[in-house]
């Protein structure tokens, strides 16, 4: 019930955010997009891909990773076994820089709160940063050649930075790189699901510490 009545505030969170960020002005950046592209992808995604900027297509439909480095992004999804549909996928910015420059300082700015609160919705268990821009994020001042792949804990969740595929599209020692970074990720799924258990199951405990476990019930049912 709990459980449910969350999905729903969450669901109306998402759906006022997308209406917000559709006319956003935050930055000049609103004068010359077609469409401002949100993000997709359901609101309790387990893995949330975080990439740079929409590009000419993205920007045309007002859906991100819909051109070529998107269908690199599909085809790395399924190298770590992971559906599109079960994923969420967002940018830094969610406005088109024109021609495809790279974001600012100041955008990357304006934009930062509508990608927090999307964080703050989905409660991902595990980032990927696609690219530089969403490294920087979490790990300003890195390398991306240095780190990729590599996972770190940031609070209750994994990030791991990754090369970005329209990098990675065209250059065959980062295509076969990032291929390897994307077979590692259910191994970290599985184990940010089993920590996120074990958090749940202390919760429990600290909340009712008197309450028998379901293995001391087990045992005592066979007294
Ligand atoms: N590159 C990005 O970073 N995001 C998109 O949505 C498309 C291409």
């Amino acid at each position: 019930m709990l459980r449910a009545m969350a999905d729903v505030s969450a669901a109306a969170r998402m759906e006022r955010l997308v209406a917000e960020i559709r006319d956003c002005q935050r930055c000049e950046l609103w004068r010359t997009r077609t469409k401002s592209v949100p993000g997709d992808g359901p609101i309790d995604a387990e893995v949330l891909f975080i990439g740079e900027a929409p590009g000419v297509n993205e920007d045309q439909q007002g859906r991100p990773f819909v051109g070529a480095a998107g269908n690199f992004l599909s085809e790395l999804l399924g190298a770590a076994r992971l559906r599109r549909e079960d994923v969420f996928i967002c940018n830094v910015l969610k406005s088109r820089p024109p021609g495809n420059r790279d974001p600012l300082p100041d955008e990357i700015a304006a934009c930062k709160p509508w990608l927090d609160e999307q964080i703050a919705i989905i409660q991902p268990l595990v980032i990927v940063t696609l690219g530089r821009f969403s490294m920087s994020r979490y790990f300003p001042r890195q390398s991306i050649s240095r780190i990729h792949g590599h996972a770190e804990r940031v609070g209750d969740r994994y990030v791991v930075p990754m090369y970005h595929p329209a990098a990675a599209l065209h250059q065959q020692s980062l295509r076969e790189t990032i291929m390897d970074d994307f077979r590692a990720l259910p191994s970290l799924i599985a184990r940010a699901r089993e920590e996120q258990a074990a958090r749940r199951q202390a919760e429990l405990e600290a909340a009712a510490p008197d309450a028998p476990t379901p293995a001391a019930e087990q045992i005592r049912l066979f007294d």
